[in-house]
């Protein structure tokens, strides 16, 4: 099933409303930007600004991004986004589950690496300083960062580590950087406090009904 359609309904989140960063992970964060709890689907990639403000907040270059953005047809960025978003979530549950997926939008976008280093040299006294900086002329260029934080995810890291919430009605991944790797929610706010008290009142309720049993 899609999860684009999984939802009921689909709500655009607020541009004042942040995003969730809560992965430990970019690339998971990135799939986080779709957030389909049972009764509803929240797109925080909305149109083309949104993708610009998630992926500077994200800690990805957007140099030169919303001239890219201007000089094309609106709403290519957030497609492309949207698009690429989907087939990595599918690539992440399919290796999770031990499966292989159709990865060839992330290869499309990793075949347009376009890093390049650009050298300051302004004191006598230093070595000059080298930063790197990418070629942005397309909206798709901007995501090719993500679909490198998505190859690195898939290629090198610890699928164990790499786990839905245990809320069976939250949509959301995270990448568990503890050191008893014994996390088990997306967050204690959203999820895990929600789900103990729900664990409890079940325990409780059962409680009652042996007890009741037993009179
Ligand atoms: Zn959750």
């Amino acid at each position: 099933m899609n999860i684009e359609t999984a939802g009921a309904q689909t709500i655009n989140a607020n541009p004042t409303m942040p995003p969730l960063f809560l992965a430990d992970h970019q690339a998971l964060d990135f799939i986080n930007s779709l957030v389909s709890p049972k009764e509803y689907t929240l797109e925080f990639l909305t149109d083309d600004a949104a993708v610009l403000r998630w992926l500077e907040k994200a800690g990805f270059p957007t140099e030169g991004g919303a001239a890219a953005v201007a000089e094309n047809p609106p709403n290519e960025l957030v497609t492309q986004a949207r698009a690429l978003r989907e087939a990595f979530r599918i690539a992440v549950a399919a290796r999770k589950k031990g499966d292989i997926a159709d990865i060839s939008a992330l290869n499309t976008l990793l075949a347009r690496s376009n890093a390049y280093s650009v050298l300051y040299w302004s004191d006598p006294e230093r070595v000059p300083e080298r930063v790197s900086r990418r070629y942005v002329t397309a909206p798709a260029d901007l995501l090719v960062p993500v679909a490198e934080a998505m190859a690195n995810l898939l290629t090198t890291e610890t699928f164990t580590l790499i786990r839905k919430c245990e809320n069976p009605g939250c949509s959301l991944w995270f990448f568990d950087r503890t050191k008893s790797h014994k996390r088990r929610w997306c967050s204690m706010a959203l999820c895990g406090n929600r789900m103990k008290v729900a664990a409890f009142r079940s325990r409780q309720q059962k409680q009652l009904e042996q007890a009741e049993a037993s009179d």
